[in-house]
């Protein structure tokens, strides 16, 4: 911009130099013409009498031209080598220069404008035609600038000449010229420069300095005069050394140049500048700070108004931008509020825009609805909707919340076979018997008992009054008597039987959750037990629950690796002393537990269901290995194999199917299967296990009750039971000898099998003693560790049939 500026200034002040100059130069030099012009028409010139050109330019210069200020001198200088001329002094007076017939050829300089004047001093042999002035301008008889020369006077001042010749009829009389002093041209541009505060200096076309601004000196002390570069001004020379360095001067095209110059930055600009003959260069040259400083204040004015117009607009835009964001902060806002459940939505409305306005009110809208389903949502969540009474979820947010309680009660009340008495009552009457209990419950209890429904078939009932466990255990109680007396639903009588959960104690650190779970682990022993309704949670439970936890999981996998083996243990026939059969016993070869009994994973097998899976496992391999023995030989053909069955196997709407399919693909002759099922679990679910059992009957598969004789089946509910055998418990075997009563009973057992005409097993026969009792009391079949203990089959094969040491006790 500074550059661009700077040419621009620096061009309009060349340019207003140049139409100045030529209005400087142009007067004296249409004056020398003009004057050449009178002299000649007016026949002024007469030989070697210049009285009437004296006169004449004597007028011209202190009357007629007197205005021109830059005229120094006016002279003229004839053929004849005579001359005439006035001078200017510094007082504007003119004095007289002559040399005629009158001086006797001899150059006078008067101290007046008159010959009469005193001589202050005269030259000798001047001879006017042989001066710069003259002999160009003779030569070529026309008018011109003359070159600049220094004048002859006392002063030898250098001037610059306009001239023109005075011709009559092609014949050169002589020649005018009007001086203009140099000094007068530097005391003409340093106004001119003052305007811009900058430098303009003015040189010919041999680079020597013609005029100035600063009126630094144009001469040597010689009286020579200087190139620009020579100037004492140092900018001037500074100047002048970088155009003669550049040599712009040759190019004649005007130049714009920058130079440094003790460290301040200069514009510069050279233009040619001529005038007739005249070739001149006008510089002008601009420091940095004057260039800003020269800025047209309009443009100062109009660059502050623009940046006082750019702050408002600033301002404004800002404010508008507030406007229209302040309303969306404030939303974002409070919807993080809303994220903590602060419904109280306030929205400042200082600022009204339709759209925001439009904004914040769609805003309210939505979180006024949102509150409303959030509350409903809440309100479904804390309570149960069926009884009115708190859910799991409320119970826990009210006791944890005050936690003013330091001791408390919690009861766990589940009803007992409750998916039973919803099948048997129907949806509609057990919801009634629910609202029923809850309204019981609520009647009969204080204020500060909280009770829930925390499940479909078990209420928590939270008392903060606490003594000792013994209390506890009164509370309990007394929530479960109020199922004594029995619930009128639609007019239909309706006892429910209900067991306790308790924990109770110190609240502190432990949190309400975590009695929910202990109590219930505490509800699940209630449940097991016969004899108890009640149970307090005890630290071991929470152990056993976990241990069964991991059980569960390392059975799913023996599962799924296979991981179970099967033990026979031979049943003997004591008629002949032979093995008649074998019951096959399931074993888990567990990579971390080792061997494990029976005893010890089936319980949890049948409860979790994974039974169903591991006897068709034990079946499975029971029918193949009994299948390969009889064929290889090892085994007789009416080989009888036991396996024992599960009654959740039973009440598997597939079992017989597997039982069909297992016998299918392992070729064994159902014949040689009998399938032990234990009396006690079969009294439940009378009507579906009876069908079962009739189904693998008809099969051809033998069924025997075991365990019999602890499961106080009744002798009428022995004729509705489809069986084949009886295995006598092995606790009346080994009280036999000892006890009367176990021996008739056995004797009873063997009765009953000859009335149903079914086979008798005696279990659990560990001595000799034993065989020959049972013998004696005509037990077909016995089986125990007298005789082997279960085995693999592996262990089995060398032994084989044979059975040396059986025929020893034989
Ligand atoms: P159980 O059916 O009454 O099997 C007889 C149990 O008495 C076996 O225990 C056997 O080892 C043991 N025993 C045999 N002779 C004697 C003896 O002389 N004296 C004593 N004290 N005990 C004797 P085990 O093998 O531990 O099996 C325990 C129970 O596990 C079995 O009782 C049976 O109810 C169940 N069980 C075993 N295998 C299976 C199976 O594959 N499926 C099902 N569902 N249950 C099985
Ligand atoms: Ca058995
Ligand atoms: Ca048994």
């Amino acid at each position: 911009m500074q550059s661009k500026i700077s040419a621009k200034l620096l061009n309009s002040y060349s340019e207003n130099i140049k139409v100045n100059l030529d209005l400087f130069l142009e007067q004296p030099f249409n004056t020398t013409l003009a004057i050449a012009d009178n002299i000649q028409r007016n026949q002024l010139y007469q030989a070697s009498d210049l009285t009437e050109i004296e006169d004449y330019l004597h007028s011209a210069i202190s009357d007629i031209y007197y205005q021109q200020k830059q005229i120094s001198t006016i002279s003229f200088g004839s053929e004849d080598k005579d001359y005439v001329g006035f001078r200017k002094n510094e007082n504007q007076d003119v004095s007289l220069m002559l040399q005629d017939k009158r001086t006797d050829h001899e150059l006078e300089f008067y101290h007046g404008a008159s010959s009469d004047d005193i001589v202050d001093h005269s030259i000798h042999n001047y001879d006017p035609t042989i001066r710069p002035w003259y002999a160009p301008f003779a030569k070529t008889k026309t008018a011109g600038w003359a070159k600049i020369y220094s004048n002859v006077d006392e002063k030898n001042t250098f001037t610059i000449s306009s001239i023109s010749p005075v011709i009559n009829n092609d014949e050169l009389l002589g020649i005018v010229a009007t001086d203009i002093n140099l000094r007068h041209l530097s005391n003409f541009i340093e106004p001119e420069n003052r305007h811009f505060k900058g430098i303009t200096y003015i040189t010919d076309n041999q680079s020597k300095l013609v005029a100035n601004s600063l009126k630094a000196a144009l001469t040597d002390d010689d009286n020579n005069r200087i190139q620009a570069t020579e100037s004492n001004n140092a900018l001037i020379a500074a100047n002048g050394l970088y155009i003669a360095n550049t040599q712009l001067q040759n190019k004649h095209a005007p130049a714009s140049f920058e130079f440094n110059h003790n460290g301040i930055r200069y514009f510069s600009r050279i233009t040619t500048y001529e005038n007739n003959n005249l070739q001149w260069f006008i510089i002008v040259t601009l420091p940095e700070d004057v260039l800003l400083d020269g800025l047209p204040s309009q443009q100062r004015v109009g660059l502050i108004a623009a940046l006082i117009l750019a702050f408002f607009g600033l301002l404004m835009g800002l404010y508008l931008l507030r406007i229209i964001t302040q309303p969306i902060m404030d939303i974002a806002e409070i919807s993080q509020q809303l994220d903590h459940n602060n419904w109280d939505v306030t929205i400042k409305e200082d600022i009204k825009l339709h759209e925001t306005t439009q904004l914040i009110s769609a805003f309210k809208s939505m979180s006024s609805r949102l509150e409303n389903s959030f509350t409903t949502l809440r309100q479904q969540l804390l309570f149960d909707s069926l009884t009115g009474l708190l859910s799991r979820d409320g119970f826990i947010e009210q006791l944890n919340h005050p936690t003013t309680q330091q001791h408390g009660i919690l009861v766990l009340l589940g009803l007992r076979s409750f998916r039973h008495t919803n099948n048997s009552l129907g949806q509609h009457k057990s919801d009634q018997l629910l609202v029923a209990i809850a309204a019981r419950l609520k009647q009969s209890i204080t204020d500060r008992v909280v009770i829930s429904r925390i499940d479909k078939d078990t209420f928590a009932i939270f008392t903060p009054d606490f003594k000792d466990l013994e209390h506890s255990n009164d509370f309990a109680e007394t929530l479960l008597a109020y199922f004594n007396r029995p619930f009128l639903i639609n007019g239909t009588e309706v006892l429910v039987s209900t067991n306790a959960g308790i924990m109770s104690g110190k609240l502190d650190d432990i949190d309400i959750e975590a009695w929910l779970r202990n109590s219930s682990l505490a509800l699940t022993h209630a449940f097991k037990q016969e004899q108890v309704q009640s149970c307090h949670y005890q630290d071991y439970m929470i152990t056993a629950s976990q241990e069964q936890t991991r059980l569960t999981a390392e059975l799913q996998r023996a599962i799924t690796n296979h991981e179970f083996q099967v033990y026979y243990q031979p049943i003997i026939d004591l008629k002949t002393d032979q093995v008649s059969g074998a019951e096959a016993l399931v074993r888990w070869h567990s990579p971390t537990r080792g061997l494990v009994s029976p005893l010890d994973f089936i319980p949890l097998a049948e409860s979790t269901g994974m039974i169903i899976d591991i006897g068709q496992q034990v079946l499975t391999q029971a029918c193949s290995d009994t299948k390969q023995q009889i064929d290889k030989g090892l085994w007789p053909n009416a080989f009888s194999l036991h396996v024992n069955l599960s009654v959740r196997e039973l009440l598997h709407p597939l079992y017989v199917t597997t039982v069909k399919q297992i016998l299918a693909t392992t070729q064994l002759p159902a014949a040689n299967l009998t399938l032990e099922v234990t009396e006690s679990r079969l009294v439940s679910q009378p009507a579906l296990t009876n069908k079962t059992l009739e189904q693998l009957r008809d099969l051809g598969i033998h069924i025997a009750i075991d365990d019999f004789g602890t499961g106080y089946s009744s002798l009428a509910y022995l004729t509705q039971l489809p069986f084949d055998a009886l295995k006598v418990d092995r606790s009346f075997v080994s009280q036999m000898l000892e006890s009367k009563s176990h021996t008739a009973i056995i004797a009873a057992i063997v009765t009953i099998t000859n009335v149903f005409n079914a086979e008798i097993v005696a279990e659990g026969v560990e001595t000799a003693e034993q065989a020959q009792r049972l013998k004696q009391l005509g037990c077909r079949y016995a089986q125990g560790f007298y005789y082997s203990r279960p085995k693999p089959l592996a262990e089995w094969a060398t032994e084989n049939t044979q059975h040396k040491t059986l025929n020893n006790y034989g």
